[in-house]
């Protein structure tokens, strides 16, 4: 059976929005979900910022009749804040001068027409975890790029994958020359891995597919 594809319509959408998914990472994203959303169980993505991969998140959940969610405290990650290689001006509050990019966000979801799909879930991912308690068809880990980020995004939500369901994690760079904001992706992919619950389905480019296939998280 091919892959499943997004339509022109949300490709377009997807295309249009600020973020850091490039198109053919996007597609396997959305491969991984509508296969995940056949579980029943809703779709989770930790990172969401102006909402270009939740666009593919949310049509896949669409497909599948389940809830998008998708965390974010919307200040962004290091890497994004002002001075940074990352930052975006048009993402700062004028009034506040702090960075929120909740209302491009939710601009992105209102022009895909996908509003209705996905729960927007803002706050701090550790937080927003440990009151999570109920299995998910597919985690997808997009969140902050430090050790410390990384890894509570990988212990918070890790163990809600449901049997047979995705973990799907961005930003793996196996090589240091490749890395842009650390290797910290890499390391929990590897962790993954090496805790027997996950089993990898596939690579492409930095996105890694994995599905769970035992326990030991
Ligand atoms: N998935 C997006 C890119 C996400 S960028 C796309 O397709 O373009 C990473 C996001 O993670 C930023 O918006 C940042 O605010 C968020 N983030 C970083 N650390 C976080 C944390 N501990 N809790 C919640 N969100 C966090
Ligand atoms: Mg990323």
């Amino acid at each position: 059976m091919p892959a499943a594809a997004p339509t022109p319509e949300i490709m377009a959408a997807f295309e249009a929005a600020k973020g850091f998914m490039p198109a053919h990472e996007g597609l396997a994203l959305y491969a991984a979900a509508v296969e995940a959303g056949g579980l029943g169980l809703p779709l989770l993505e930790v990172g969401t910022y102006c909402g270009r991969s939740t666009v593919l998140l949310a049509d896949a959940a669409r497909r599948a009749g389940v809830t998008a969610l998708t965390v974010d405290h919307h200040r962004g990650s290091e890497e994004q804040q002002p001075g940074w290689e990352y930052h975006d001006p048009e993402t700062v509050d004028p009034e506040l001068g702090v960075m929120d990019t909740l209302p491009t966000f939710r601009r992105t979801l209102h022009r895909a027409g996908l509003e209705e799909h996905v729960v927007a879930l803002v706050g701090r991912s550790p937080q927003v975890a440990s009151v999570w308690n109920s299995p998910l068809g597919l985690v997808f880990i997009d969140g902050g790029h430090t050790d410390e980020h990384a890894n509570a995004d990988y212990e918070g939500w890790a163990p809600h994958v449901a049997d047979g369901g995705l973990l799907v994690i961005h930003d793996v760079f196996p090589d240091p020359a490749d890395e842009f904001t650390g290797q910290a992706p890499y390391h929990v992919y590897l962790r993954a891995l090496a805790s027997g619950a996950f089993t990898e389905v596939s690579v492409t480019d930095s996105l890694r597919v994995l599905r769970r296939t035992g326990t030991g998280i």
